[in-house]
């Protein structure tokens, strides 16, 4: 390709800059006969911008906070691909086209009161994820949920929805224990290992903070319930009731996968991973919710 620029005009130029010399503009000046415009090509030609509209909206977002819906939806197939930062762009978009009357946080940057209970692993499957919407003005569950519906994908379908009240704690404090299926690899006698941690009443393993420190954690204390669901040569099924609070007090995949390596000395790959449902701990006695699901 030839721009038409002549060489030694480049040539000129580039000594023009070193000096820190101006060139004029040549749509608004005079023209330094660069090479690029011919008879073939004609002129610049500068088209005037168009006048700015005036704008008529307002910066502030509406901050109301009328009511707040808990969503219980599941995240399917490939969406488990989607990670957690996206999945909440995602509602974020599907609630401004599904006209949904959210409410948004104050400040120099406005946020859609979208709060998740609990972000969930990439590549990790659920069929129990909980997110609460607060909206600046009441809307029916039922109606919350068909137009949410319309706009969301298959793979994440919608469950219930229920009306909380704004006052009381949001799903992301309450968040207690989380049920999960997961698929272990290993070559170890499986119903003896399960039978074996469930006998402990301590299983310690060393967990390391962000800046490098190490220290003791009884993940014992974090298991509340599990199940061998199935197993076979080298693998296994297991479903397991753990902490989940948002604290750090957790029971994750990966350290199920540690007790396990740990009670049978056997080194343990996980699998595949399935988030079953998430739960909330009660109401502080006089706070009970006035819960009304739509399905
Ligand atoms: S008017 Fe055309 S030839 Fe003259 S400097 Fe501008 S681009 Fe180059």
């Amino acid at each position: 390709m030839d721009t038409g620029i002549d060489k030694q005009w480049l040539h000129d130029d580039l000594k023009k800059a070193l000096a820190a010399a101006v060139v004029p503009d040549c749509s608004f000046e005079g023209c330094s006969h660069c090479g690029v415009c011919s008879p073939d090509f004609g002129h610049n030609i500068v088209v005037p911008p168009l006048p700015i509209p005036e704008f008529v909206g307002h910066f502030k977002p509406n901050t109301d906070r009328q009511a707040r819906l808990r969503l219980c939806y599941g995240k399917q197939g490939s969406m488990a691909l989607v990670s957690h930062l996206d999945v909440l762009r995602l509602f974020d978009r599907a609630v401004r086209r599904a006209a949904i009357p959210i409410s948004f946080t104050g400040g120099f940057h406005p946020n859609p009161r979208i709060v998740p209970a609990n972000a969930l692993s990439l590549g990790h499957t659920s069929s129990g994820e909980l997110m609460d919407f607060e909206l600046t003005v009441p809307m029916e569950a039922e109606a919350f949920r068909a137009a949410l519906a319309a706009q969301l994908p298959a793979d994440m379908p919608i469950y219930s929805v229920e009306s909380v009240s704004p006052s009381e704690p949001a799903a992301t404090t309450r968040l207690d224990r989380a049920a999960y299926e997961v698929q272990l690899a290993g070559a170890i006698d499986w119903p003896g290992t399960i039978a074996e941690i469930l006998h402990r009443t301590d299983i310690s393993v060393e967990h390391t903070t962000k800046s490098g420190k190490t220290y003791p954690v009884n993940l014992r204390d974090r298991l509340f319930e599990l199940d061998l669901t199935s197993h076979g040569e080298g693998e296994a099924k297991l479903r397991y009731l753990g902490s989940c609070r948002n604290d750090g007090t957790m029971l994750r995949p990966q350290d199920l996968v540690k007790m396990v390596a740990c009670v049978s000395g056997a080194e343990i790959e996980l699998g595949q991973v399935h988030r079953v449902a998430l739960f909330l701990a009660p109401l502080p006695p006089g706070k009970e919710a006035s819960t009304e699901p739509s399905e």
